[in-house]
């Protein structure tokens, strides 16, 4: 069977799809289902209209993410629409409840007009503990994950963006290390200016590398302020095109120190990554097909070429998975209010600390017994590592709480612990 058949028969199996609702509380008599329905309910109902944090009390609303998508970009497959991005949208929320053990709503909307879109999610805040959105086509995704941040008080976030930004930030910050740079003096080139590379470029800035060193690249070549569009640039890529001289990809990558792919697969040769600086970082992250193909950077030259790529079958996969289900664990469980640059922050400082550690026995079984040990070639934690759970979250509620976006103190050792067992 292909792997294309094999699915098929995987998400037909009955019951079709992949989840279910599950109740939490017994249901067996008739007191029960008066507690759980009418009569009864309507003590919470008038608590939560007195005091609405209460919903969190009363509610599943806090284990709760709503996967808020309008199918405009699905992965590989471009804008297929609101059905048939369904099965995405489950899949979703499956690695949410594997690797998190939240809860998900799917919600498909068929809705195109961005203003029309923002409008039908916040009037969704009152059921969930948070919004990620997913597979919203750019620039549409940016003025509507803007727009639902400044209006909803649950965290709302774009993974499609963020989610690479962070767990290649994490990639960096070791590969930095490794090659024995400093983030404030690197030069850096990004193919690719769209949702996920101008996020990424922005958390870069933020971890640390200087604007002024970035240089991003779309299809027609080097964004640069002097090009005829440079006008109609999206707010978000307009900021790198500041003071940069016109060029093309080639141009782009010579001399840099980390190349960024965020693009189409195949668009750099080896002769480019020959062209870079010293011990050059390639993150190619194109899926599926990478920018340049893992060997073929690693065997462009002699000194270390870091490299990351999107694929599973490579040393060094940059997996969102490593992130949004972390993330929104410890967000929902300080009850905060947004994912700030903070938590992101301390996201990818988790994760990237903890690839410094050894790895369990388990993990690297799990993964066909390859050496994982830190190094160009185990620069992040892998997503079957438990670890991430109990190293990455509590960072991320320490930092919503050190931010003043927690809505709630929670003893961290004791959560921790919590998470562990
Ligand atoms: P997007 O918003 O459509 O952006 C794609 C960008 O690539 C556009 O700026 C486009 O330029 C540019 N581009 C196209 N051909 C190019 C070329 N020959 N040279 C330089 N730039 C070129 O898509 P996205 O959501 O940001 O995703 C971009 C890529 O990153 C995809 O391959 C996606 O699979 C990958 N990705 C990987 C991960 C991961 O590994 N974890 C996560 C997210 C995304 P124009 O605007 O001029 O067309
Ligand atoms: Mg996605």
């Amino acid at each position: 069977m292909t792997l294309e058949d094999d699915a098929r028969e995987y998400h037909r199996r009955d019951p079709p799809g992949k989840v279910e609702i599950a109740t939490t509380k017994p249901t067996n008599t008739q007191r029960d289902l008066s507690l759980a329905y009418s009569p009864g309910v309507a003590a919470p109902c008038r608590d939560i209209a007195e005091s609405e944090a209460l919903a969190y009390d009363y509610t599943a609303k806090g284990n709760l993410v709503g996967v808020v998508s309008n199918g405009s970009a699905v992965l590989g497959l471009g804008d297929i629409g609101a059905q048939a991005s369904k099965p995405v949208m489950e899949g979703k929320g499956v690695l949410f409840k594997r690797f998190a053990d939240i809860d998900v709503f799917d919600v498909e909307l068929d809705i195109d007009d961005p203003e029309a879109f923002v409008r039908t999610v916040a009037a969704m805040e009152p059921t969930f503990g948070g919004i990620n959105l997913e597979d919203i086509a750019a620039p549409d995704c940016f003025e509507v994950e803007s727009a639902l941040r400044d209006e909803l008080s649950i965290p709302v976030f774009h993974d499609d963006q963020h989610g690479t930004a962070i767990i290649s930030g994490a990639a960096l910050l070791n590969a930095v290390d490794i090659v024995g740079k400093d983030l404030s003096e690197l030069t850096v080139t990004f193919a690719g200016a769209g949702a996920a590379a101008t996020a990424t470029a922005r958390f870069y800035v933020s971890l640390g590398i200087p604007r002024e060193n970035i240089t991003m690249c779309d299809v027609d070549g080097i964004l640069s302020a002097s090009r005829a569009d440079a006008g109609e640039l999206s707010e978000y890529a307009e900021p790198f095109a500041r003071g940069v001289d016109d060029g093309d990809l080639a141009d782009a990558i010579e001399g840099a120190d980390v190349f960024v792919g965020l693009s189409v697969g195949g668009i750099v040769s080896q002769e480019m990554v020959r062209s870079m600086a010293d011990d050059p970082v390639v993150f190619a992250m194109a899926n599926p097909e990478p920018e340049i193909a893992y060997e073929d950077a690693k065997d462009a030259r002699d000194d270390t070429v870091v490299v990351a790529t999107g694929r599973s079958d490579d040393p060094n996969q940059v997996n969102n998975v490593l992130g949004f289900p972390f993330i929104f664990r410890g967000a929902l469980d300080a009850r905060a209010t947004e994912i700030n640059e903070e938590m992101k922050r301390a996201a990818a400082e988790a994760l990237a600390e903890l690839a410094r550690q050894d790895v369990p026995d388990a993990v690297v079984k799990a993964y066909g017994d390859q050496p994982l040990r830190f190094g160009p070639d185990y620069l992040i934690p892998k997503p079957l590592d438990q670890r991430v759970l109990y190293e990455v979250t509590p960072a991320v509620a320490r930092a919503a709480m050190d931010s003043g976006a927690a809505r709630r103190e929670l003893d961290l050792d004791a959560y921790r612990e919590e998470l562990e067992a």
